[in-house]
């Protein structure tokens, strides 16, 4: 056994349940490991960490979902993310090897995780570089594709320019150049004597929607172990006051459809965004966003701004994973980040005069063409067809 050891999985939830990517990244954790165990013959546990306040029935839950260990602080300063006091107490916990001696008692060596998982979300993404910085470690954020695998390095710095393998290396992908390009990030520990240090954990923030949770298994067991964090005042500088719910105005859960538009709208913003709104009007459909519109690149009038330039409208990985039975995608090219919040739409249509678009791969119907002209004869014929749609039901009744 070895300094480094186990893939910890830093866990969000909201008020004792899981969020969506906590069960994704278990899940991918679970598959890892059991195969990384297999391979290296070894018997490395997934650990999930929880931080809350009446949170026991949720590690229960997370055992179900693939973890073997569970390590949870709970107390009443820790009901809402705080990143100052969430970092130092997952940073402790990282760092304990009495902790570990619990449900690994040849750990006896143990310093800190071998691996480490975040969700790359708000919290996580914050939470991921400060635990990173306190462990003295790398961090790849925004990753979709995770391998294990023995590598053979040679760098001028990292290996004095020697060839070395570097056993049991998480290789962290992740979508670039606007998701067009993948990228490698290796965390990797120096061995040029002149600068040898290690990097450990090798630690990554996590798509949400990109991997499956393993199915909850009951018969799943595991163990459960308790930590008590102590806070100094200075930890707890910032404190939450009051906390309210904003509900959005953005409707995505109970309309049955949703026109979004992106950047295609770049030669005629103001009257594009007009365009697919009126479009979304007579589909009863909700009007969505990709990320890059939310920072309003173009100008346009206050009122357009306001209400469509947002971010409760993105969809994506940085905003919101939406499943309708009718995506119309009009000026978006279909980057990673986007289409993994719409993927699972019942039905796409893509609206983009480049045919070499990654969207046309992920559509039901591609319409070649620029959008100022495609959504008005599309709009002409939803008016056309709609009286007749109506006197053909009224007629069946
Ligand atoms: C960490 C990270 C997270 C991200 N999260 C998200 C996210 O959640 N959601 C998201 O959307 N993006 C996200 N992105 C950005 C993403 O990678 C892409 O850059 C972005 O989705 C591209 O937006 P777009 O399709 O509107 O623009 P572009 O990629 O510029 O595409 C514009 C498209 O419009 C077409 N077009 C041009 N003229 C017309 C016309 N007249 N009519 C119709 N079509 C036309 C073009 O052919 C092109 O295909 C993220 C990026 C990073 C790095």
């Amino acid at each position: 056994m070895g300094k480094y050891e186990h893939l910890y999985v830093a866990i969000e939830h909201e008020e004792g349940k899981p969020i969506p990517v906590s069960l994704e990244m278990l899940g991918e954790a679970r598959r890892l490991m059991d195969d990384y165990n297999r391979r290296y013959s070894a018997s490395e546990k997934v650990v999930a960490v929880v931080l809350g306040h009446g949170v026991r029935r949720l590690c229960e839950e997370l055992l179900f979902y693939g973890a073997d260990a569970v390590i949870y602080a709970d107390s009443p300063e820790l009901v809402h993310p705080r990143n100052l006091v969430d970092t130092k107490v997952i940073s402790s916990i990282a760092t304990d090897r009495n902790l570990v001696l619990k449900f690994s008692p040849g750990s006896a060596d143990f310093v800190k995780p071998r691996y480490m998982f975040f969700a790359a979300d708000n919290i996580g993404r914050q939470l991921s570089s400060t635990v990173m910085a306190e462990l003295e470690s790398g961090l790849a954020s925004d990753i979709n594709k995770l391998v294990i695998s023995d590598l053979e390095i040679k760098h001028e710095h990292k290996t004095k320019g020697q060839a070395m393998v570097y056993e049991r290396t998480l290789e962290m992908y992740r979508p670039d150049f606007s998701g067009f390009l993948w990228t490698t990030i290796l965390c990797l520990d120096n061995r040029n004597p002149a600068i040898a240090r290690d990097y450990h954990p090798q630690a990554c923030s996590i798509i949400p929607g990109v991997f499956a949770p393993i199915e909850r298994d009951e018969s799943r067991k595991g163990v459960i172990v308790d930590y008590s964090p102590t806070f100094d005042p200075q930890d707890l500088k910032v404190r939450v006051l009051s906390r309210t719910i904003v509900k959005s105005r953005v409707d995505f859960d109970s309309k049955k459809a949703i026109v979004s538009f992106g950047r295609g709208i770049k030669d005629s913003p103001e009257a594009d965004i007009r365009l697919a709104a009126d479009l979304a009007r007579e589909l009863g459909a909700e009007v969505g966003v990709s990320l890059p519109i939310s920072k309003k690149p173009f100008p346009v009038s206050e009122s357009i701004s306001s209400e469509y330039m947002t971010p409760d409208r993105v969809i994506g990985t940085s905003g919101r994973k939406v499943t309708p039975l009718l995506y119309v995608a009009a000026g978006i090219s279909g980057a990673m980040h986007h289409l993994a919040g719409m993927k699972e739409s019942e039905f796409v249509v893509a609206i983009n005069p480049d045919e070499g678009a990654p969207i046309k791969d992920e559509c039901d119907v591609f319409i070649r063409g620029r959008m100022e002209d495609v959504i008005p004869a599309l709009i002409e014929e939803l008016r056309a067809t709609k009286p007749a749609a109506a006197k053909e039901v009224a007629a069946r009744k």
